[in-house]
C-alpha cells in the first residue's frame, strides 16, 4: 500500500522541514519524548480542524497518536478481542470481505477474527462490486468489535453513508464499537472518487494516518475515539514505546493549523486529482488488455488499488500470485484478504490485488504480462 510521491505535496513537506530548522523547533521535536498520547499541540491542532469541518464536538482527550495507524489496530484489535480476563474469547467482525491483509496477523491470540461473505454486484464495462450482506451479518455475543476499512484496501470499495449508518446502528444495538479505518479517506488524503462523509461519535473509532497524504516514513497514525479508548491507548504507547514520534506531528502541524487551509489545498489541487487519473488510466488499460479474458474489475471508488476477479481461474492466486513474481510482477493474491469464510466458495481464490500508484509504464507493463500469463493459464 505504498502511497506515490507526489513532487508538489513532498515541496511542501521539505519546506515546513526547512521551517521547522529555522524556527529552531528542531531542538524540541528531536529531543523530547511528547507524553504517551502524542504530541499535545498537534493533537489540539488536530480537534480543531475535525471540529470546523465536520461539528463532531471532539476535544484533545478523543485524540492519540501512534506510530503508524498499523500499530493503532494492533493496540485497538487486542485491547477488544482474544482472551478476555473473565475467560470468554471475543472477535472482531469484518462486516465486509476480503478486507485489509494487515489485519489478519494483528491477534496476539489465535482465531481473532471473522469476516462476513459479501454479495456482489455485476456492473457494465467489465466491473462488479461488492455490498455487505446485512441479511447474513451475524453479530453474536462473541463479536467486539465491527470494523471496516473505508475506502478499503484491496477492493478500492467505499461502503456508502447508508451503509455506514446502518453497521453504526447494528454497533450500538449490540453495544459495541465502530471501527472505520479511514487511511485513505477524508478529509485527508481524501483518495475517494465518491461521495461520502466521514462520521463519528463516541461509540466509532476513527483511525487515520499521515502516511496515504505522502509521509509512510514518519509513522504516525491518528485515532480519535471515546476517552477510555484514548486513555487505554495511550497507556498501551506508554508501556510498549514510551511516546509516539513525534516528527511527523511537527511536519504538519502547520499545515493542519493553517487558516488558509493547507492540508484541504493539498489534498484538492494534487493528492486527489493525482489518485483519481491514476486510477482512471488504470481502469482503462485494465478494460484494454484484460477484454478477452474473463476478468473483471471491481469498481474503484477509492484508495489507490484494483482488484480483479479472474472467474474461473484455474489454479488458485497464490499459484498466479507466484508465476507472476517469477516474471518479477509483483501483486498481492486475494486469498489472504478473506478471513474465517467458507472453503467451498472459489471466487476467494480467483482473485488478485494491484497497487496502481506507479509509474505509468511500469503499470502498463505490469497489466500487460498479467493478461499474457491469465491467456496462457486459461488456454491451458
Ligand atoms: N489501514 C489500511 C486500510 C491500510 O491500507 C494501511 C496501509 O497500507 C494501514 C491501515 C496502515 O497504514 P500506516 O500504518 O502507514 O498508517
Amino acid at each position: 500500500g505504498n502511497p506515490a510521491i507526489i513532487p508538489e505535496v513532498s515541496a511542501v513537506f521539505a519546506e515546513e522541514i526547512q521551517q521547522l530548522l529555522d524556527a529552531q523547533s528542531l531542538t524540541s521535536t528531536l529531543g523530547y519524548y511528547s507524553t504517551p498520547q502524542g504530541d499535545s499541540e498537534f493533537i489540539d491542532v488536530i480537534a480543531t480542524f475535525l471540529n470546523q469541518r465536520y461539528n463532531w464536538g471532539i476535544s484533545s482527550k478523543n485524540i492519540m497518536l501512534t506510530n503508524g495507524s498499523q500499530n493503532s489496530f494492533f493496540y485497538l484489535f487486542n485491547l477488544l478481542a482474544g482472551n478476555m480476563p473473565n475467560g470468554s474469547h471475543k472477535k472482531i467482525l469484518f462486516p465486509l470481505s476480503p478486507e485489509y491483509i494487515g489485519y489478519m496477523d494483528l491477534g496476539l491470540s489465535d482465531d481473532m477474527f471473522t469476516s462476513n461473505k459479501p454479495s456482489i454486484d455485476m456492473l457494465n464495462e467489465q466491473q462488479f462490486k461488492y455490498r455487505i450482506d446485512f441479511d447474513k451479518l451475524k453479530i453474536s455475543d462473541d463479536i467486539a468489535a465491527i470494523c471496516v476499512s473505508r475506502p478499503t484496501n484491496p477492493t478500492g470499495n467505499v461502503i456508502s453513508d447508508a451503509e455506514l449508518l446502518k453497521l453504526d446502528q447494528l454497533a450500538q444495538q449490540h453495544n459495541i464499537p465502530l471501527i472505520v479505518d479511514n487511511a485513505y479517506g477524508f478529509p485527508f488524503p481524501g483518495a475517494i472518487y465518491t461521495e461520502a462523509r466521514p462520521h463519528w461519535h463516541e461509540n466509532i473509532i476513527l483511525g487515520m494516518s499521515l502516511s496515504k497524504f505522502g509521509l509512510p516514513g514518519v509513522r504516525t497514525g491518528i485515532m480519535v475515539a471515546n476517552e477510555n479508548i484514548i486513555s487505554a491507548m495511550s497507556s498501551i504507547n506508554g508501556i510498549t514505546c514510551l511516546a509516539p514520534n513525534n516528527l511527523g506531528a511537527r511536519i504538519v502541524t502547520r499545515l493542519f493549523s493553517d487558516t488558509d487551509n493547507k492540508v484541504i489545498a493539498l489534498r484538492d489541487n494534487f493528492i486527489r486529482p493525482f489518485y483519481r487519473a491514476k486510477m482512471e488510466k488504470a481502469l482503462d488499460l485494465a478494460k484494454t488488455v484484460f477484454t478477452d479474458l474473463p476478468v473483471l474489475i471491481h469498481k474503484p471508488e477509492g484508495a489507490f488499488f484494483l482488484w480483479l476477479w479472474c472467474q474461473n481461474l484455474p489454479v488458485s492466486s497464490r499459484e498466479l500470485y507466484q508465476r507472476l513474481k517469477n516474471r518479477k510482477v509483483f501483486v498481492i493474491p486475494g486469498e489472504d484478504f478473506f478471513v474465517d469464510i467458507d472453503e467451498d466458495w472459489a471466487h476467494q481464490r480467483q482473485c488478485l490485488r494491484i497497487n496502481y500508484a506507479l509509474d505509468d509504464k511500469q503499470l502498463e507493463r505490469g497489466l500487460y504480462i498479467i493478461a499474457e500469463e491469465l491467456k496462457t493459464l486459461y488456454a491451458e
